[in-house]
């Protein structure tokens, strides 16, 4: 049989979901992205027909939260409610009758990059993505570490905030846009002076990161301080996976990099002063190239993996 060239690769976010026609090198030949909306899995099955090909060799699918790849399933996702009812895989498995693989969306999104991004030189690195939550995929000796890599769950604080995982205490509380944000709120909701109170038609509960970085390189206190304390969060779980794994690069990925030159240059110096000097001195802390795509190219890169056996 002839091997397909093509597979086709799904990143599904709570707000919207992307598919692409994605070739064996890694490059995105057609993409579409769509609201999530209510009737997500219709909208998702009626997008893959949009894209079909005659060649594909399956479809691959990235979804945040903890995911069991081996039965196809969704265990628990604390940003995407009642995705964990839903049989993605059965649904489209009957409606196509081709290979499926279902991963965790930061996973994939490392693979991603290692296929065709910034990971490309590194047999050994971490990726994060940087936005509503925090996300973590790990590339050990060139391939997708097959493990939760629930890096932005780990704890950084024995008590404090109750995370939507269950847990108290995860970076993702401390250094996530949702954390500026919530923060953000309840500073201005007790009078704090800033220039965020004019921003948003007046309403201080559509604040998003972007305004705050804007209001930031405006020399707002308040804005600058929400995304330095953030950073600082982010360097305590960096300085923790250099200690741990020790990788060659942590590549960083999400809306929130935009804020690279005070959020991340904040988690850069936090974390060079509490990581072992050697291991901090040997780690490239870079952002990734293939942006919002990651996940798409990856997740077809796992089709093929899979289908050739190759898959960790
Ligand atoms: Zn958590």
């Amino acid at each position: 049989m002839k091997t397909a060239r093509y597979a086709i690769g799904i990143d599904l976010g709570g707000t919207n979901f992307r598919v692409a026609l994605v070739s064996r090198d890694g490059v995105i030949v057609r993409k579409i992205k769509r609201p999530s909306g209510e009737q997500v899995v219709g909208s998702v099955l009626d997008t893959i027909e949009d894209l079909k090909h005659s060649e594909i060799a399956g479809i691959g699918l990235g979804v945040a939260g903890l995911i069991d790849r081996g039965r196809g399933r969704v265990f628990t996702s604390p940003n995407l409610r009642g995705i964990e009812a839903i049989d993605f895989v059965g649904e489209i498995k009957t409606r196509f009758n081709v290979p499926i693989v279902i991963e965790n969306d930061a996973n994939v999104a490392a693979l991603g990059e290692k296929t065709a991004g910034a990971g490309q030189g590194f047999e050994n690195f971490v990726l994060l993505t940087l936005g509503t939550g925090i996300g973590g995929g790990i590339i050990h000796k060139g391939k997708l570490l097959n493990m939760p890599s629930e890096i932005g769950h780990m704890s950084i604080s024995a008590d404090a905030e109750k995370c939507p995982c269950g847990n108290n205490g995860c970076l993702e509380n401390y250094a996530s846009a949702r954390a500026m944000i919530t923060r953000t709120v309840s500073m201005l909701e007790k009078e704090t002076e800033s220039l965020l109170k004019e921003c948003c038609k007046g309403s201080i509960y559509k604040i998003t990161p972007e305004d705050i970085y804007k209001a930031a390189l405006e020399g707002d206190t308040l804005s600058r301080e929400i995304l330095r304390d953030a950073g600082r969060y982010l360097g305590v779980g960096l300085a923790n996976i250099i200690n741990i794994i020790g990788p060659e690069a942590i590549i960083l990925t999400g809306g929130l990099i935009g804020a690279w030159n005070i959020y991340i240059q904040e988690a850069i110096k936090e974390a060079s002063r509490r990581a072992f000097k050697e291991l901090f001195e040997s780690v490239k802390i870079i952002p990734s190239s293939l942006g919002d795509d990651a996940g798409i190219v990856g997740a077809a890169c796992l089709v093929f993996m899979e289908a050739a056996g190759t898959a960790a």
